[in-house]
């Protein structure tokens, strides 16, 4: 089956290679009873599992093969402080590594050489979409980006990948408008901090309602100064699947990208409101993540010739995180893997698209903000 669409997929060995540790969340810690455990719930091999899912997939013959080089100094700091980049680089020349600021996002020696390229993954692939050699794109990179601050990692997160990607698309490429539609399951605090008082990126997260951080995503956290209005918080109840993410994305995304019209849009792919995921409650399964793209694909094709890039970053479910991935490289891509979701018998049965009135209230108080969102 021929591609409907040429899609840039970009992969490294190095992010297969993420050392985080051998605590399970928090470092080990015989006085409180943490135990180590071979993997930490940040392991790369889940992110491992999907990219060797979509080799053994139709999909390894039509997508277009996309090369990461680091991220230069230049690149890290048009969105980070000079002693954060600092941090993570003398952090990571330790014999025994590192942690990226809150003490519970751990990294190996070399860390800060496989987050560089991770951050250059994201600007490849925005490259290639925009300089037009494929239509859309997947990166497929490691280590997660969102939670990343100006000044600080945390969450897992050393470098804020999407907004590296978002300034250079901007600075370097000549994108004057940038949305950033974030639907890992915590909040995209880190991509908030970084364009909070910009009005050139917009800034859209659905999240688990206080899930990580718990002090942040907020809808009345809206921006400040020339960017108030550009960003977009959409906290979701505890329990949500795939007909609240449906209309959150009908009735507040897309109505927010209208009004904003970008000429670009980044995803922040976490696949973490799956309903098989350790660390939130949501209940959103690879019909749902394919429903999702489906809308977004369709909102770009109309604003912005189809410019989607897709870049990952949370998803903790070693089983599940490579068949929700497989499902969005299928709309992606339009050609079937013909896997389906090995899943859905277990999971279907379980109320994922289900709709209740709580729910549908908190996406009605978010579809508020539209009318903030700023207008060229
Ligand atoms: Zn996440």
């Amino acid at each position: 089956m021929a591609p409907q669409r040429q899609v840039g997929y970009l992969w490294d060995t190095l992010y297969g290679w993420v050392d985080s540790g051998s605590g399970g969340f928090t470092p080990a810690d015989p006085s409180v009873g943490l135990q180590p455990i071979s993997h930490h719930i940040a392991h790369a091999d889940t992110k491992r599992r999907f990219h060797e899912a979509v080799q053994v997939s139709a999909l390894a013959d039509v997508l277009v093969p996309l090369r990461a080089t680091p991220a230069q100094a230049e690149d890290l700091l048009r969105v980070h402080t000079a002693e954060h980049v600092e941090h993570i680089r003398s952090q990571s020349e330790n014999a025994k590594g590192g942690d990226a600021g809150d003490g519970a996002s751990p990294f190996g020696r070399g860390g800060y050489e496989i987050a560089r390229r991770s951050s250059g993954g994201a600007i490849e692939a925005v490259r290639a979409v925009v300089e037009g050699e494929v239509d859309t794109a997947y990166a497929l990179i490691n280590p997660p980006g969102h939670h990343a601050e100006r000044a600080r990692g945390m969450g897992f997160c050393l470098f804020n990948n999407v907004s590296v990607a978002a300034a250079y698309a901007r600075d370097v490429l000549g994108v004057s408008r940038i949305a950033v539609v974030d639907w890992d399951v915590h909040h995209g605090n880190g991509t908030q901090d970084i364009w909070w008082d910009d009005p050139s990126v917009l800034t859209i997260s659905l999240h688990q309602d206080r899930c990580f951080p718990p002090d942040s995503g907020f809808r009345e956290d809206n921006g400040a100064g020339a960017g108030t209005g550009a960003a977009l918080n959409v906290p979701l109840p505890p329990g949500s699947g795939n007909a609240v993410y449906e209309l959150a994305m009908r009735d507040v995304v897309l109505p927010a990208l209208e009004a904003f019209q970008p000429e670009l849009i980044l995803v922040a792919s976490g696949f973490d409101a799956s309903a098989m995921d350790p660390l939130a409650r949501q209940m959103v399964t690879q019909r749902g993540f394919k429903t999702l793209t489906r809308l977004l694909l369709d909102a770009a094709d109309s604003l912005c010739g189809g410019k989607v890039v897709v870049i990952q970053e949370g998803g903790y479910s070693p089983y599940y995180v490579p068949v929700c991935g497989l499902g969005v490289l299928e709309v992606l891509t339009g050609v079937e893997t013909g896997f389906g979701d090995p899943y859905s018998p277990v999971l279907d049965p379980q109320g994922v698209d289900d709709l209740y009135d709580h729910q549908r209230l908190e996406v009605a108080k978010a579809q508020e903000l539209v009318t903030n969102v700023p207008t060229p």
